[in-house]
């Protein structure tokens, strides 16, 4: 089979560092153009703009969507009315409608809609699962803290309104917890908004499910020395800790699984995967709980954050 001609659009951090590296390596894909305002990709040729782009190069068969969370719908919307397939970055959308809207619009275009969630690709995550399935879970603490100025310098859009502030990378945890536990719900919630910023700087979330498992979740972008991103399951077989980003796989302090990571790599997989099924893979469950929380989430302002 032909390799799927694949668009970038909105290129910055996240091409640069994992689409790029990992679409060169991936023998299903062929890189044939980009659009983005400024970013280009040497030796493609690249658009301003996604429709400039979707005008000049009719052979594009897919579209990665990797601009922030605010601007993906428009892109979205114009390459699926196009007949494109579609790969969006992580969180698939500002809301929870237009992510609906536009998983309707791929059924009727008959074109593929991936919603990515790079953390359930990291290499313990299922290790984890399967440990989980085959014991009794007593309570989970989720602890997701990280330096927001190493991490995000100069980026704007996070902490403005639909940039999730700390949620950006706290609904990495999420995809992790909603596809390694039983489904769960908010029960109570705190968020951290600096005085100056419309998006939470923290926040204190707490779930259940139906039959009562509690899980607490601490997301914090003031931390700084050593970087927190930990799912902790006290069980019946012990207490598991998936450390680092889903990278490790512990269990009473024995190391039990941990392999290279290569997330942006299997999500290509997937991508090309889905298209060639020609289905949809679009779980919006972990975007449904960062909206839970801002609505039942209780609101503190604190200090004002500068760069
Ligand atoms: P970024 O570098 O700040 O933004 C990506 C590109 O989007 C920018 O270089 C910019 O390119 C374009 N863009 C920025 N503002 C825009 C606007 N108002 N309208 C249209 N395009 C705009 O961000 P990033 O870190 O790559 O993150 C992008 C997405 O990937 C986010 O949803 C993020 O959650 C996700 N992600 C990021 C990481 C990470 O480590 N950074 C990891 C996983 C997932 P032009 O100026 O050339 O248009």
């Amino acid at each position: 089979m032909s390799p799927i001609n694949l668009a970038i659009v909105g290129v910055g951090k996240i091409v640069r560092d994992q689409h790029l590296p990992s679409i060169v390596n991936n023998p299903d894909f062929e890189l044939i153009a980009t659009a983005s305002r400024h970013g280009t990709v040497e030796g493609i040729p690249s658009f301003t703009t996604i429709e400039a782009m979707l005008d000049a190069v009719p052979a594009i068969n897919a579209v990665s969507l990797c601009m922030p969370p605010q601007y993906r719908y428009e892109a979205a919307y114009k390459a699926l009315m196009a007949g494109k397939h579609v790969f969006l970055e992580k969180p698939p959308g500002a809301t929870l409608s237009e992510v609906a809207d536009l998983e309707n619009l791929a059924k009727a275009k008959g074109v593929s809609l991936f919603a990515s969630w790079h953390s359930r690709y990291a290499p313990a995550v299922e290790a984890a699962k399967a440990f989980l399935a085959g014991t009794k879970v007593h309570s989970v603490h989720v602890i997701w803290k990280e330096d927001v100025r190493h991490w995000h310098p100069n980026q704007e859009w996070i902490w403005q309104a639909g940039g999730l502030g700390v949620f950006d990378p706290g609904i990495n945890a999420l995809s992790i917890v909603t596809h390694i536990l039983p489904a769960l719900f908010l029960t109570g919630a705190t968020l951290e908004f600096p005085e100056n910023r419309d998006s939470p700087i923290a926040a204190d979330l707490h779930f259940k499910s139906g039959a009562g498992l509690p899980v607490h979740a601490e997301f914090d972008w003031r931390q700084t020395g050593k970087q927190s991103w930990d799912i902790v399951a006290e069980t019946d077989a012990g207490q598991m800790v998936l450390a680092d980003g889903g990278s490790k796989l512990s269990v009473d302090g024995e190391l039990k699984f941990s392999a290279p990571e290569a997330e942006y790599p299997s999500l290509y997989r997937r991508f090309a995967e889905i298209v060639k099924a020609g289905t949809s893979d679009v779980d919006v469950s972990p975007l449904r709980h960062v909206a839970d929380a801002f609505m039942l989430g209780k609101r503190k302002f604190v200090e004002a954050f500068y760069d």
